[in-house]
C-alpha cells in the first residue's frame, strides 16, 4: 500500500474546520495596523506629518532631521502595537517579498538597554544585494544596494514585525526591484496625463492610476499537497490522470463555500482587514477548489504592494487551516488555470475617472481622450504587453486554448464601437457648426446611456473595457502586478505626450479651436488603432488567422514573447520617460530569461525523478503479480492458460511498452537538457528549454497518467487528480 497517499487522504478526512474570530464590524479593525493618517496625526508632530502628507501627495522630499522625528512615531506607534522588530519590506526581482528583521532592542556602550529606531533606519538600509537577481548590473557596478523608504505606501505590521515598504536600487542607482519603475511610470502618467486634462479642466493638477486586482487561487489540503513531489517543489501537477468530474457540470462556480475554505477565508479576510487591505468579494471560481477574492481599487503602487502582501497573508493563514494555497497559473491540467485580472484606470485629485463618462459633451470628450488614447497605446504597444505578462507558468494558460490567447486586443463593446464609427467620420480640419452640434448631442452626448447598458461583456478578450475602466486579464495569478502596470502607465504616458503635441500643433498650426483640434487627432488615432480592436472570441482559431492578418504578433511562448522588452522601441521608451535606463531593462530581461531556463530545468528534473523513482517502479509492482497470476493461471490450466490469462497478459504487455516510452524520454530529455546548459548564452539556452526539453514533458506525462489508469489503485503513489481537486 503507498503510505504517504494513503497516509494524507486519512488526515484529510479526518480534518475539522479551524475555528476563528472575528470582529462584528470590520471597520472597526480596518487599518489597525497601519501607520495611516489617524496614526500619524497620534504620534507624530505636526510639521512630521504634514511633511509626510507632501510627500505622498506631491513627491517632496523629507530632511533628514525630520526623518528622526518619524522614526521615533512610527516606533512608538509600532511598539504600543505589540511590534519588538523592524525591516524594510521590498519586492526584489525574484517576484517574492523580502525583509531582514532588526529588533528596536539595542545596548549602548555603558550598558544601558533600550528600544531604537533612528531617522537614518526609516530611510535606508543596506541589504546585501548579492544575494538577489540583478541581471549582470552587479558585474557592471558594484555589489551593494541599498532599500529606501517609499512613503506612498504606509508602514504596517506583520504578526511583531514593523514593515516598512521601500524600493531597492544598486548603490550607483539602478533598480533592482519591481517598485522603483513602478513609481517612476507613476510619475510618468501623472505628469502627462495632468496636462491633458489641463484642456479640460484647469483644477486638475495630479492624475494617479488605478489599479483593483482580482486573484484567483485553488485551495489544497496541506496533506495532499505535501505528498505530490511537483505540488511541493514546483507548484502544480507535473503528472496526473484527468478525473472522471471535473469541472463539467459547472457546479462549483458561485457553489456554496465549504465551511472548512469558509473559515479561511474569514481568518484570511480579517488579516486583511487589519492591514488595510479593503477586500470585498469571494467566491468560487469555475474548477474545483478554485477561488478569487478581489479588493476595492486603490491608487496603483498601494494595490500592488497589497497584493503582495497579500500573498504572503495568505500563504501564512492557509497553513493555519492545514490548507496549501496554490497561485500558479496551471496547478492542473484539463481544469481551469488561475489568473489575475488587473483593473486599471486614471483619477485626478479632483474625483473624477478619467475612464468613466459624465453629465457634460465635455467631460464625455474627456473621457473619450482617454479612452481612444489607452486603445492606441495598446495597439502601438502589444508586443511589448505580452511581453510584461509572460512566464514559464502563464504559458500554460495564454494561448493554450483557455483564458485569454497570446494575441493582444482590445474589447470595448458594440455601442462605444458605434461612437468611435460616428467619430472615425469627423470632419479633416475645421468643423461647421452643425457638425459640431450634432457630434455633442448624438454622439458624445449619448456615451453615458450607451455605457449603462453596456453588458455584453466579452470574456475571452485580454484587455477589454468594464464600463469605468480597462481590465488587463492576461495576467497571470503568480504575476507581480507592478510588471504589467508600469507598462500600462508607461504606453499611456507616452501616448498622452504625442496628443498633447499633436492637438497643440493643430490649434497653433492650423488654428484649430480646442475641441475641433481634439476631434481631428482622435479621429486619425481611432483610424490608426482599429486592428487592435476585436469583439469575436477571442479563443476560436478563426481568430489566430484573422490576427495574423491583422499583423497583430501572437507570441506562444515566454522565450519569443520575452524579446519585445528589449526592442529598441521598448528600450526607447523606458528610457525617454525616465522609467528604466536601457541597463535597467537589459538586466530585467536576462533576469527573466534565466528565470524560465531555471523553471523548465527544475520540472524536467522533478518529472524525470517522479517517473523512474514513482512511477515505473511501481508499474514494475503491479506487472509481477500481474506475472504471478498468469503463473498461477498456467499451474492450474496447463497449455489452455491462454484463454483465463490473455487480458493480463495484454495489460503486462501494455504496461512494458509505456515503461519504455516513460524511459527513452527521459533519457532523451536528460539530453536535451544537457545542450541547454552547455550552451554559454542564457537566450540560446531558454530556447532550448523551450523548444527542445518542454516538449518531452506532454510525452512522458501521457505515458504515466496511462500508466495510473492500468495499475491497481492500492499500490499507486501518487494522490491523485480526485482526491486533489475534491477532497475538502
Ligand atoms: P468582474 O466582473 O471582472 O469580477 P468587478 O465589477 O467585480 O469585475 O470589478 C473588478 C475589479 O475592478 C474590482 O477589484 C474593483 O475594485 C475594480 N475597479 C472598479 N473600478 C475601478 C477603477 N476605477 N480603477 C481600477 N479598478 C477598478
Ligand atoms: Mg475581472
Amino acid at each position: 500500500m503507498s503510505t504517504l497517499r494513503f497516509q494524507a487522504l486519512k488526515q484529510t478526512f479526518n480534518r475539522q474546520p479551524v475555528e476563528v474570530e472575528e470582529p462584528q464590524r470590520r471597520s472597526e479593525i480596518f487599518g489597525k495596523h497601519v501607520f495611516n493618517k489617524a496614526a500619524m496625526r497620534q504620534y507624530l508632530t505636526k510639521e512630521a506629518y504634514k511633511s509626510v502628507l507632501d510627500a505622498i501627495v506631491n513627491g517632496s522630499k523629507i530632511d533628514r532631521g525630520i526623518a528622526d522625528h518619524i522614526s521615533t512615531g512610527m516606533k512608538e506607534w509600532a511598539i504600543s502595537n505589540g511590534a519588538t522588530h523592524y525591516t524594510h519590506w521590498f519586492q526584489p526581482l525574484t517576484g517574492a517579498t523580502a525583509e531582514k528583521h532588526d529588533a528596536f532592542f539595542e545596548q549602548e556602550m555603558d550598558g544601558e538597554v533600550l528600544e531604537k529606531f533612528g531617522g537614518g533606519q526609516l530611510v535606508q538600509q543596506e541589504p546585501d544585494a548579492s544575494s538577489f537577481p540583478n541581471g549582470g548590473i552587479r558585474n557592471t557596478f558594484e555589489a551593494r544596494g541599498y532599500t529606501a523608504w517609499d512613503p506612498t505606501s504606509p508602514a504596517f505590521i506583520m504578526g511583531t514585525t514593523l514593515c516598512i515598504p521601500t524600493v531597492f536600487v544598486a548603490y550607483t542607482g539602478e533598480a533592482l526591484d519591481y517598485k522603483t519603475p513602478l513609481l517612476r511610470s507613476l510619475q510618468a502618467v501623472d505628469q502627462a496625463a495632468t496636462a491633458v486634462c489641463k484642456y479640460f479642466d484647469k483644477n486638475v493638477t495630479k492624475v494617479m492610476a488605478t489599479l483593483g486586482w482580482e486573484q484567483e487561487y485553488f485551495l489544497i489540503d496541506k496533506a495532499l499537497a505535501d505528498s505530490r513531489p511537483d505540488i511541493q517543489l514546483a507548484g502544480r501537477t507535473l503528472l496526473g490522470h484527468a478525473s472522471a468530474k471535473g469541472q463539467q457540470l459547472d457546479d462549483h462556480y458561485f457553489g456554496s463555500i465549504p465551511s472548512r475554505v469558509m473559515n479561511f477565508m474569514r481568518d484570511m479576510e480579517t488579516e486583511c482587514m487589519l492591514l488595510g487591505i479593503p477586500v470585498k468579494t469571494r467566491h468560487n471560481e469555475v474548477a474545483p477548489n478554485q477561488f478569487e477574492l478581489a479588493p476595492i481599487f486603490e491608487e496603483a503602487n498601494l494595490a500592488v504592494d497589497h497584493n503582495s502582501l497579500l500573498m504572503d497573508v495568505m500563504r501564512k493563514v492557509a497553513s493555519r487551516h492545514n490548507f496549501r494555497v496554490l497561485f500558479h497559473e496551471k496547478p492542473f491540467a484539463g481544469v481551469n488555470g488561475s489568473g489575475k485580472h488587473n483593473n486599471w484606470s486614471l483619477a485626478t485629485n479632483t474625483g473624477t475617472n478619467l475612464l468613466s463618462p459624465g453629465s457634460t459633451p465635455m467631460k464625455n470628450l474627456q473621457f473619450l481622450t482617454f479612452f481612444v488614447n489607452t486603445i492606441k497605446a495598446v495597439y502601438d504597444n502589444e508586443e511589448l504587453i505580452r511581453a510584461t505578462i509572460a512566464s514559464a507558468s502563464n504559458d500554460h494558460r495564454l494561448g493554450a486554448n483557455e483564458a485569454p490567447p497570446a494575441i493582444i486586443s482590445v474589447f470595448i463593446g458594440s455601442q462605444l464601437t458605434a461612437v468611435l464609427d460616428e467619430l472615425e467620420k469627423v470632419t479633416d480640419g475645421k468643423l461647421s457648426p452643425q457638425e459640431k452640434t450634432d457630434l455633442k448631442l448624438n454622439v458624445v452626448g449619448k456615451i453615458p446611456e450607451v455605457i449603462l447598458d453596456n453588458t455584453d461583456r466579452n470574456r475571452t478578450s485580454p484587455f477589454a473595457f468594464t464600463g469605468n475602466k480597462f481590465e488587463l486579464r492576461a495576467v497571470g495569478s503568480t504575476a507581480n502586478c507592478a510588471n504589467p502596470m508600469t507598462v500600462l502607465n508607461a504606453i499611456v504616458a507616452k501616448q498622452l505626450n504625442e496628443f498633447k503635441e499633436e492637438v497643440d500643433a493643430l490649434i497653433k498650426g492650423k488654428k484649430l479651436k480646442k475641441d475641433e483640434a481634439i476631434f481631428n487627432v482622435l479621429r486619425e488615432y481611432i483610424k490608426e488603432s482599429k486592428k487592435i480592436r476585436f469583439e469575436g472570441d477571442g479563443y476560436g482559431e478563426a481568430w489566430e488567422k484573422e490576427a495574423k492578418k491583422r499583423g497583430l504578433s501572437n507570441n506562444k511562448t515566454t522565450p519569443t514573447a520575452l524579446k519585445a522588452k528589449v526592442s529598441e522601441k521598448s528600450l526607447k521608451l523606458f528610457e525617454e520617460l525616465n522609467i528604466m535606463s536601457r541597463v535597467e531593462s537589459e538586466a530585467r530581461y536576462e533576469i527573466e530569461v534565466e528565470e524560465y531556463a531555471m523553471r523548465i530545468q527544475i520540472e524536467g528534473r522533478l518529472l524525470g525523478d517522479i517517473a523512474r523513482n514513482h512511477v515505473i517502479p511501481t508499474a514494475i509492482k503491479y506487472q509481477n503479480t500481474l506475472i504471478k497470476n498468469v503463473r498461477g493461471l498456467k499451474d492450474i490450466y496447463g497449455k489452455d492458460f491462454k484463454k483465463v490469462a490473455k487480458e493480463q497478459m495484454t495489460i503486462i504487455e501494455e504496461i512494458s511498452e509505456h515503461i519504455e516510452k516513460i524511459n527513452k524520454g527521459i533519457t532523451d530529455m536528460i539530453e536535451a537538457r544537457k545542450k541547454a546548459n552547455n550552451s554559454d548564452d542564457a537566450v540560446k539556452c531558454a530556447d532550448i528549454y523551450c523548444d527542445e526539453v518542454k516538449p518531452f514533458f506532454d510525452e512522458i506525462r501521457y505515458h504515466c497518467d496511462k500508466l495510473e489508469l492500468l495499475v491497481d489503485d492500492e499500490i499507486w503513489p501518487l494522490t491523485k487528480y480526485r482526491e486533489l481537486l475534491f477532497t475538502r
